[in-house]
């Protein structure tokens, strides 16, 4: 069979990486896919945006492509979905009304406070109806967000009343475009957050292994947010109690209220979840994709066939699926340009990489290309070096020294990633 990737970022490399070892696969096409998988056996590049869903349509029918599996969430959004299942192409993702869960932040939160499904206290907002005394009767801080979606840019997190006044102000005045039309002010939550991840379809439903990022900039989990600076799976703060609970208290609420709501879901489903001290899993947000980096990880312990898989889901036979992982832990680091999140350069040029590749572990690429023999950096977040261990600190080491083996000018990356995890090891020894 051939399938077809949509996107070209680290998730989307892992994603086909994993497509390609399928023995029922052929080929594997990824639109527009990076320098890293344009090098995957099996796997070639098209040069088809990722939100140009006509093009994608067209290429899935002209190459006769049986399945495609859909990487970011803008093209779910737009609805790819429906486009692709009313042409008869098989498209694994929800349709663009279940997709609402991520693209729209105030329906979420309805959505949520509706089936009963715990989360931070909120209000929504447009400019016709904002009331900053709303904002001052709040106790701090307060978190601030674009309803829309901002590229993970959208959440501001405000110390004073003042500060969250003027965000909110700037949100509703067009800071964030049309995303930030209608905004959500949210109480802050404290706890440890938390990755969860599961493959839903027919009603029924596969959680995937536990995983964890680290979403701030630098070591210590302070400076800026970012898309995500590592990753790594298992989560040991997921232990069995705390995984019925989030099945039971959020994941299956969430699948029979869009079910009761007539948009049920099919595809992958993450929900960022704050654990409480007590161990209430409160839903942060939901993403109708695949986290990344979180992914990489991931499927770096997924040993059955993901291509299979994704087609049980959009049978509705998940439950005849045998999901098999790597015992092992899987950390990836992620390498990214200097500057990230804020303004950064790109082309420049990527040493190491063969080196790299002779290690054990794998190096996805993100923001890459290639230029004639040389591979170089054309994004924010570049590369993601994932290693596997009996522990996440073994798992740490390897995916370090791959980091180590790689470099280009201003190159940064946090060393602490996993840091909650191994520490949680040591205390269990
Ligand atoms: P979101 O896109 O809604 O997940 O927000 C991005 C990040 O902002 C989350 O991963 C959290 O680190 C942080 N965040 C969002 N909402 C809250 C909240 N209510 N309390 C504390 N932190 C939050």
């Amino acid at each position: 069979m051939k399938v077809l990737i949509v996107g070209g970022g680290g998730r989307e490399h892992a994603l086909a990486w994993k497509c390609a070892q399928s023995a029922r696969v052929r080929q594997v096409f990824v639109a527009p896919g990076n320098a890293g998988t344009a090098l995957e056996p099996k796997v070639s590049n098209v040069q088809i945006s990722a939100d140009d869903l006509d093009g994608l349509l067209d290429y899935a029918v002209g190459e006769d492509i049986e399945l495609t599996i859909v990487g970011p969430e803008g093209p779910l959004v737009a609805g790819i979905v429906d486009r692709f299942t009313a042409a008869g192409r098989a498209c694994f993702g929800p349709s663009r009304a279940a997709a609402r869960l991520e693209g729209s932040k105030a329906f979420s939160k309805d959505f949520l406070r509706r089936h009963r499904i715990p989360t931070a206290s909120y209000a929504t907002f447009t400019a016709d109806n904002f009331d900053p005394g709303y904002i001052r009767s709040q106790r701090l801080p307060l978190v601030v967000k674009a309803d829309g979606l901002a590229a993970g840019k959208g959440v501001l997190i405000c110390e004073t009343h003042e500060s969250a006044i003027a965000a909110a102000g700037a949100m509703l005045e067009g800071s964030f475009g049309a995303a930030g039309s209608t905004i959500v002010i949210e109480e802050f939550l404290r706890g440890e957050e938390v990755s969860f991840i599961v493959v839903a379809g027919g009603g029924r439903v596969v959680p995937l292994a536990t995983s964890q990022d680290h979403k701030r900039r630098d070591d210590g989990d302070q400076g800026p947010n970012t898309g995500g600076m590592g990753a790594y799976s298992p989560a040991p703060i997921v232990d069995a109690p705390l995984h019925a609970r989030i099945m039971d208290e959020v994941i299956e609420p969430t699948l029979r209220g869009l079910r009761l709501d007539g948009t049920p879901y099919t595809g992958f489903l993450y929900a960022g979840l704050m654990i409480a001290q007590d161990g209430t899993p409160n839903v942060l947000e939901f993403n109708c994709r695949l986290g990344d980096p979180e992914t990489q990880p991931i499927l770096m312990r997924l040993q059955s066939d993901l291509p299979d898989l994704c087609e049980a889901a959009l049978a509705g036979s998940l439950d005849k699926v045998d999901v098999r992982w790597d015992p092992r832990a899987a950390l990836g680091v992620v390498m990214a340009a200097g500057g990230y999140p804020d303004r950064y350069r790109t082309g420049d040029p990527i040493s190491g990489l063969e080196v790299a590749a002779r290690l054990p572990g794998k190096v996805f690429h993100a923001g890459t290309r290639s230029s004639g023999s040389q591979i170089l950096t054309a994004g924010g977040r570049v590369l993601c070096a994932v290693g596997m261990g009996e522990t996440v600190g073994a798992a740490k080491r390897q995916a370090y020294d791959l980091v180590h083996a790689i470099h280009w000018s201003l190159v940064q990356y946090r060393r602490d990633i996993g840091y909650r995890a191994i520490a949680r090891e040591q205390d269990a020894t």
